[in-house]
């Protein structure tokens, strides 16, 4: 087993690459999910998953916003 320390959780674990886009990255930063130092670094399969389900989360939640607005917006005008 080729076991490392991950960078995000400092467990010992099996860490790969991730495929996060840099728009994706970009806004895990911002969202204090993942760390700077851990940007382009292979993580474990825990943080991973803990970062999809963030990203799915916020941007499940800005598109809720949106919608709402958008409502609102439609509202005003009729
Ligand atoms: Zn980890």
């Amino acid at each position: 087993m080729n076991e490392k320390c991950c960078p995000r959780c400092e467990h010992q674990s099996i860490l790969r690459p991730r495929g996060f886009s840099d728009q994706a990255t970009a806004s895990l930063v911002t969202w204090g999910e993942m760390d700077k130092k851990v940007v382009g670094q292979p993580i474990c399969d825990d943080c991973h998953s803990e970062l999809r389900d963030a990203l799915i989360e916020h941007l499940r939640a800005s598109t809720e916003k949106e919608l709402e607005a958008g409502r609102a917006k439609n509202k005003r005008a009729s």
